[in-house]
């Protein structure tokens, strides 16, 4: 059958289906009466007014049958739609995923499975009618693409099937990672009038991943990034940098005479220093910045948007800071720091070797200061 054929005949079905269902004990009642009616009159007619009781007999026989059609047809209609609907909520409540049906109207949750309340903690009137970012991510505006994915849109737009990693939100504000997917329910028009939502949590695995990345990023120690991290963000500052001509700065430290620190006072103190340090870096830096931990008692600082002046300043800062803390008992600790900018045309190496020549201008030209070189 074409597909044209087939629409057509989907439709009359849905309509039929539609008329039956509206039916109810006072139209039954109605047709019963305008089918004798009917039946009177045409005989009526054809016998030119010579009613007899047979034809009302006939008629009230007429009515019964055309009643008891119609009770019929209203049962069977309403008996396959109460199996429907069983089996439908059979089916949705044996799955482990959290499943909820959406109107594409207006985003609003029409139906849902035991799995989908429970997980984010409502009662299924809770949700019936409200939209689903305000349930799922509990805000007050839909996701809008590119900026957020939405699988819902992407069926209504494609009519088939898509899928997204979301962040979703208990109804107590719990953090949950998910995996959505999204398939359509079109109209006997192909049109996609709701989509079948299904999620599963994947928090666990997500938090495992997360974990592991950030411990192939960091370094265990001092919990700065590590060197693989440098690499990485490096390049994308170069590239951001020669693209839109932002100022970049880094600023290289290296503890003094830490050896010493180490033979004094063990290697174990030498490590809390070196935390101690790295901390301090930490709180003084701005959130844009990056703390990586270049080796040994080496750190650096990369400062996106940061001219000369501001690096000076934030290195001066830590300086400071460091050589103002206490390290119980280990007396005075200090740092020496190197300044450089990332010039036009500058590769990964030139940038590194000239922060290091800096820092070494600080440790020759006796410790615990800044020395820049542009
Ligand atoms: P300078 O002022 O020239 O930097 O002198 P320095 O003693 O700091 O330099 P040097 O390079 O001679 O010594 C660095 C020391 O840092 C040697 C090494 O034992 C120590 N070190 C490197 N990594 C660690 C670490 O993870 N923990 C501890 N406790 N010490 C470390
Ligand atoms: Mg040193
Ligand atoms: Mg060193």
């Amino acid at each position: 059958m074409g597909q044209r054929a087939q629409r057509m005949q989907n439709g009359t079905h849905e309509k039929v289906t539609r008329l039956v269902r509206t039916l109810n004990l006072w139209h039954f009642v109605w047709l019963s009466i305008a089918a004798s009616e009917a039946f009177t009159a045409v005989m009526s007619r054809l016998l030119r007014g010579r009613i007899t009781s047979d034809y009302l007999i006939t008629g009230g026989v007429v009515s019964l049958v055309v009643s008891t059609i119609v009770v019929y047809l209203i049962r069977l209609t309403r008996d396959a739609e109460l199996r429907a609907a069983n089996f439908s909520r059979t089916v949705l409540n044996s799955m482990k995923d959290a499943v909820s049906v959406i109107d594409v109207k207006d985003f609003r949750i029409v139906g849902c499975n035991e799995v989908f309340l429970r997980e984010l903690g409502f009662q299924e009137e809770d949700v019936i009618g409200k939209t689903c970012y305000e349930i799922t991510h509990q805000r007050s505006s839909p996701c809008i693409p590119p900026e957020e994915s939405c699988p819902s849109r992407e069926t209504v737009k494609t009519g088939a099937y898509a899928a997204a990693e979301h962040v979703h939100y208990t109804r107590e504000g719990k953090k949950k990672y998910v995996k959505v997917s999204t398939n359509p329910i079109k109209d006997g028009n192909g049109e996609v009038t709701m989509v079948v939502h299904v999620s599963s949590d994947i928090t666990e695995i997500k938090q495992l991943h997360l974990e592991l990345e950030r411990r192939a990023e960091t370094d265990c120690l001092t919990g700065a990034y590590n060197r693989m991290k440098y690499e990485e963000l490096i390049q994308k500052e170069l590239e951001r940098g020669e693209r839109y001509g932002r100022p970049l700065s880094l600023v290289m430290f290296d503890i003094d005479h830490f050896k010493q620190v180490n033979d004094r006072h063990g290697h174990a103190f030498g490590d809390r220093v070196l935390k101690s340090v790295a901390c301090i870096a930490d709180e003084h830096k701005r959130k844009v910045d990056s703390l990586f931990r270049w080796g040994g008692e080496e750190f650096m600082i990369v400062s996106p948007d940061t001219d000369l002046e501001q690096a000076m300043f934030l290195a001066e800062r830590i300086r400071t800071a460091v050589e103002q803390r206490e390290f119980n008992g280990a007396g005075k600790v200090t740092v020496s720091l190197g300044i450089t900018r990332l010039r036009t045309g500058d590769t990964a190496d030139e940038l590194i070797k000239r922060v290091d020549a800096a820092l070494y201008k600080a440790k020759a030209n006796g410790r615990n200061r800044v020395e820049l070189l542009a």
